[in-house]
């Protein structure tokens, strides 16, 4: 059977297969309310005690943004509203407390799920999850994993935060869930504890019990349940190649990258929280090539005040050491939607209202995010990004409300880097058509090819239907790329890139035949890059992208590159 690979590596383990509390069998109605809710009061604060102490653990055993989760999951356990409607079903309805938990919990999971935004509806497990500690403590039960055995491999309908924290994860090889999806907080635990998983494996916790032999990867999502000994020893060997490969990594994790030739480049890491910077450091990131905003913005119901982003801003420049971390300004609209702001519903989101378009129109709120920016900006190497630019005008009106928002801080004697370099993301076909124009403008560009490669071949990167058509390799793309570089290369500035290519290892060896300077990606990706360009000789890579750049097909340019990258790999 097949799941959604969230989680790369190979499991071989026996599964450990974790029970739901049957709500069904939970008893309805009690005829003492005061009681009732004596008992919700106790098991509310025993709750809130064990999130404490998981938020002070996750620091120090599973990184911060486990913490994050579980500081979430403690503020919707006072939330007042939360509280307020167990409390009223128990008292209008004569609900048993457990009972008026499960209700509560359903009904706001039930409100978040109607939410089109993805990553909110991810964050509705996190209510039932807390729902469910709740019911834990009322009923005394704990969550199962305490009597799990070493070796296992962990099979459950959902499993939330709570229980993946609970879990002593030395004991676990391996987590495959029924439900979730790639951004659901079990799959980022799983991902940041480096224990491979699969979700969305629909009716496996009724095809295996306790004890039963399950083999599975993580990269491809294959399920084996009871395989024969030919398959186990296959994927013996598969286990152990990779984590030599792992082992062989971690020895790029404090090198600069170079080519074998002695050509320098930056890696550094996307991020999308500040609690993200832990992972970026722990796998060899020379700086943050992407700090996506947006999120800051999202999943709440107002907007972040110049405060609370200074705050969020200081940290991640003061983490990463002295690091250049570039922060682009919100990026919203799209596929990503913030209530609050009240976005009008688009025909075509994608070319509508979005990103830099809104900022420059809510000029206040861009100035309280640009104000932070500058304010934490003496607390280590910020730099400004602003995305979506398709014409010079909104990079000369952005610029020029930093100017304004600098004079501000001037009037109130506040210090910042009055140096900060200021630079645009180049992911709309006509900006890279204009880089000449836009790199005499600005410090740096960095290229966006997830929205750029939708934008050149007018191919929804969302829509499954036309996924093929959603081409790197297509030469319309490579040509905007080579364009922007060279652009760039004129005006003295550097070009880096933060889209998803960059971290592909087939797509960057081109892109330093390309001479691109700096690579930003998913943190995972960096050590193996830093490796192949190890391997890799700049003069080979200049000359097999010339090669590429005289080809006419996706295809054959994919193959081309292929089979260099097997060369390279096996120096
Ligand atoms: C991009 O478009 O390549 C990019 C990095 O931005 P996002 O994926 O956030 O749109
Ligand atoms: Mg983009």
């Amino acid at each position: 059977m097949k799941g959604t690979a969230v989680s790369p590596g190979i499991a071989i383990g026996k599964v450990f297969l974790l029970k739901k509390i049957e709500v069904e069998s939970l008893q309805k109605n009690s005829d003492d309310p005061q009681k009732e809710l004596a008992i919700l009061e106790t098991a509310l604060k025993k709750s809130a005690l064990e999130l404490e102490k998981l938020i002070q653990a996750s620091g120090e055993k599973l990184g911060e943004t486990d913490a994050g989760i579980f500081q979430a999951h403690l503020m919707i356990l006072q939330d007042d509203e939360f509280v307020q409607t167990v409390r009223d079903h128990i008292q209008a309805e004569k609900l048993c407390a457990a009972y008026a938990v499960v209700k509560t919990a359903e009904d706001f999971y039930i409100q978040f799920m109607q939410i089109e935004d993805e990553y909110i509806r991810e964050r509705a497990a996190d209510v039932k999850d807390v729902g469910m500690r709740v019911i834990k403590s009322i009923l005394g039960t704990g969550t199962g994993l305490e009597a799990m055995p070493d070796g296992s491999v962990i099979v459950a309908q959902e499993l939330s935060p709570s229980d993946t924290a609970s879990m002593d994860s030395q004991k676990v090889c391996g987590i495959i869930t029924e439900s979730g999806g790639r951004t659901s907080h079990a799959a980022i635990i799983a991902r940041n504890l480096g224990i491979p998983a699969i979700v969305g494996a629909g009716g496996i916790t009724e095809q295996v019990e306790t004890g039963t032999f399950i083999v599975f990867n993580g990269e491809s999502g294959e399920i084996f349940i009871q395989p024969d000994g030919e398959l186990v020893k296959k994927y013996i060997e598969m286990k152990a190649v990779k984590e030599k490969h792992k082992k062989l990594l971690m020895q790029f994790k404090d090198k600069k990258t170079f080519t074998h030739d002695n050509h320098q480049v930056e890696l550094y890491a996307n991020i999308a929280s500040q609690n993200d910077t832990s992972a970026a450091l722990e796998n060899g990131a020379q700086g943050v090539g992407l700090f996506r905003t947006e999120f800051l913005y999202m999943n709440r119901d107002n907007e972040p005040s110049e405060e609370e982003q200074f705050v969020i801003y200081k940290k991640v420049l003061s983490d990463m050491k002295s690091k250049p971390v570039i922060i682009r300004t919100l990026d919203i609209g799209g596929d990503k939607n913030v209530p609050y702001l009240g976005l009008e519903k688009e025909d075509n989101p994608f070319l509508g209202f979005r990103a830099i378009r809104i900022c420059l129109e809510k000029k206040e709120m861009f100035k309280k995010q640009l104000r932070a920016i500058l304010r934490a900006s003496i607390f280590g190497r910020a730099r400004i990004m602003f995305p979506m630019i398709s014409c010079l005008e909104e990079l000369m009106t952005a610029k020029e409300i930093i100017s304004e928002c600098m004079q501000e801080l001037d009037k109130r004697s506040i210090e910042y880097d009055r140096s900060i370099q200021i630079g645009i993301m180049i992911e709309v076909p006509s900006a890279a058509v204009i880089s000449d124009i836009l790199a005499k403008e600005c410090d740096f560009f960095s290229i966006g090819t997830n929205d750029l490669i939708q934008y050149t071949t007018a191919v929804d990167r969302m829509n499954p239907k036309i996924a093929e058509l959603y081409n790197q390799y297509n030469p319309a793309v490579l040509r905007l790329i080579k364009t922007v570089i060279e652009n760039g290369h004129k005006e003295k500035i550097d070009v880096g890139m933060c889209g998803e290519a960059a971290g592909d290892e087939i797509m960057a060896y081109l892109l330093l035949g390309l001479g691109l300077d700096e690579f930003s990606m998913s943190p995972p990706c960096i050590l193996n890059i830093r490796r192949l360009f190890s391997l890799a000789d700049m003069n080979e890579a200049v000359n097999d992208a010339q090669t590429v750049l005289t080809m006419k097909d996706a295809r054959e340019i994919k193959k081309f590159l292929e089979e260099r990258n097997k060369k390279i790999s096996e120096r």
